[in-house]
């Protein structure tokens, strides 16, 4: 049966950069909601213009529209391969519709990974981040560009900064986590699917052991 990895975690824990390098590990699909509410903000869609000032201001996007934009990604045809949800889900609402819809598909949750980290960090671990075009990301004092202004990647030259990057919403965005996703972890914990990773060390270290939990659960 197809993979389904959900990755835990506060904001700037990593779990963008992981699911990518799972994603290159073990070809599956990262479904990052943050990223898709992105692309519905800047397209200006209807459910866009309802999430932009919530995650302007830190807060959560509503579960309807988050359930509707997810719902939609997972009809497609490639998340045969196995998913790794980035950023879902955040509220117990959330964790419930999705064992509801993997059920649907006859599948389940494989593994729920929780990303430890210190708190203290990772307001210096968001703002410093930074992405490619291509989706590479970067950070000012933990992943500079071999070149300085050149992807390692794709060789662009084109990067941007998250608007809610900075410090005052990122302490609203781990508010947000620990009132209303951190339970979620008990939620996994009670259904025998979760999985804990010190997610403070090197970006390489912390790649090799999500692989050996990965490749054991998929086993
Ligand atoms: P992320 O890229 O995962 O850090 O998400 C960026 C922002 O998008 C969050 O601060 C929320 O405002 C919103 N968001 C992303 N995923 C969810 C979700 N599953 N539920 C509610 N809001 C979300």
């Amino acid at each position: 049966m197809a993979a389904v990895l959900i990755l835990l975690g506060p904001p700037g824990a990593g779990k963008g950069t992981q699911a990518r390098m799972l994603e290159e590990d073990f070809g599956l699909i990262q479904l990052s909601t943050g990223d898709m509410l992105r692309a519905a903000v800047a397209s200006g869609s209807a459910a866009g213009t309802q999430a932009r000032a919530v995650m302007a201001a830190g807060g959560l996007v509503s579960d309807e529209i988050v359930l509707a934009i997810l719902a939609e990604r997972m009809a497609q045809p490639d998340v045969a391969n196995g998913i790794i949800l980035d950023g879902f889900p955040r509220t117990s609402a959330q964790a419930a519709a999705l064992d509801v819809l993997l059920a649907d598909a006859g599948l389940r949750v494989t593994a729920a990974i929780s990303l430890e980290v210190d708190d203290a960090a990772m307001v210096a671990r968001v703002s410093g981040r930074y992405t490619c075009a291509c989706g590479e990301g970067y950070h000012d004092e933990f992943k500079r560009p071999t070149a300085a202004g050149v992807c390692d990647k794709c060789g662009g030259t084109d990067f941007k900064r998250r608007a809610d990057d900075n410090a005052e919403t990122v302490g609203e965005r781990l508010k947000a986590y620990h009132a209303q996703t951190a339970p979620l972890i008990a939620y996994y914990e009670g259904k025998g699917v979760l999985e804990r990773i010190d997610a403070m060390g090197e970006i390489a270290a912390i790649r090799k052991g999500l692989g050996a939990i990965v490749a054991g659960v998929s086993a």
